[in-house]
């Protein structure tokens, strides 16, 4: 894509968005968490030495990477984000995104309108799924950071264990794979839901951004059928590989061949 077409594009964008009168955003696998800066930080990198010698201490990694989400603020992925925020701050939008790990919520933008069906770092579960209870993570997450801040070493913690059956609790997100326990993010689905009912027969603006085929009956299969059925809808396709456009959408869709972090950074 060249230069003048990103221009063309990046222009009907903002007019759409300028026009609609509801905005869906979905947000996926570009903007997953890589963790490429966590050599700034000496702690979390001695703790993680730790771990390499100690594989007993595999189960710390979670909490040392929920660490590093809370603790690394800056970058092109919070960068992009902010730009996303001032995109749509006006608007009457929901998000939805596959992403874990939270970093969405370090740009301003209303959590009531923010549906995460992956979970995150925030509830414990059962790791067993003996039950669909969900725990606060806070106080044990602090715990480990003590640890970490003071050097005591990791071992010195015992891994948080399930107070129903005695197994380990872990974070409420789809690390879990099939015990993941997905009455966590229940309530909001409800809104989001709800909130899609309402688009049909809106000015309707839908972003994809960055989400590929790993979980397409998330964002994919589901925002192009918004689509389709929304005679007012437009679509914006924006992925660096996987930016190819259904025949069904092919005269409202628009397909933007781009990284969508890259394609945010370069909104002003
Ligand atoms: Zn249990």
């Amino acid at each position: 894509m060249d230069k003048t077409e990103l221009t063309e594009k990046q222009k009907i964008l903002m007019e759409k968005l300028a026009d609609a009168e509801m905005v869906l955003v979905g947000i996926g696998e570009e903007f997953n968490e890589s963790f490429t800066d966590i050599n700034k930080f000496p702690k979390l990198m001695s703790a993680l030495e730790e771990v390499d010698i100690n594989p007993l201490l595999e189960w710390t990694v979670p909490f040392l990477e929920k660490r590093y989400l809370l603790e690394h603020n800056d970058g092109r992925l919070i960068e992009a984000y902010k730009r996303l925020y001032e995109l749509i701050k006006d608007k009457n939008y929901f998000i939805i995104t596959t992403c874990i790990d939270e970093n969405i919520k370090k740009a301003a933008f209303d959590l009531e309108r923010l549906v995460e069906p992956c979970g995150n770092y925030k509830m414990f579960q059962c790791s067993e799924k003996c039950c669909t209870k969900l725990y606060p993570a806070e106080e044990f997450s602090n715990l480990v950071n003590q640890a970490i801040l003071d050097g005591v070493g990791l071992d010195s913690l015992e891994i948080p264990k399930c107070p129903v059956c005695g197994k380990p609790l872990a974070f409420n997100n789809i690390l879990c794979e099939r015990n993941y326990v997905e009455e966590g993010y229940q309530p909001q689905w409800e809104k989001y839901t709800k909130w899609l009912q309402l688009t049909l027969n809106k000015k309707l603006c839908v972003l994809e951004l960055g989400v590929e085929m790993n979980l397409p009956n998330i964002i994919r299969w589901p925002f192009e059928k918004a689509a389709y059925y929304n005679k007012k809808a437009s679509f914006f396709r924006i992925n660096g590989s996987l930016y190819q456009m259904t025949e069904e959408l092919s005269d409202k869709g628009i397909s933007i061949g781009m990284n969508a972090i890259d394609f945010l950074y370069g909104c002003q």
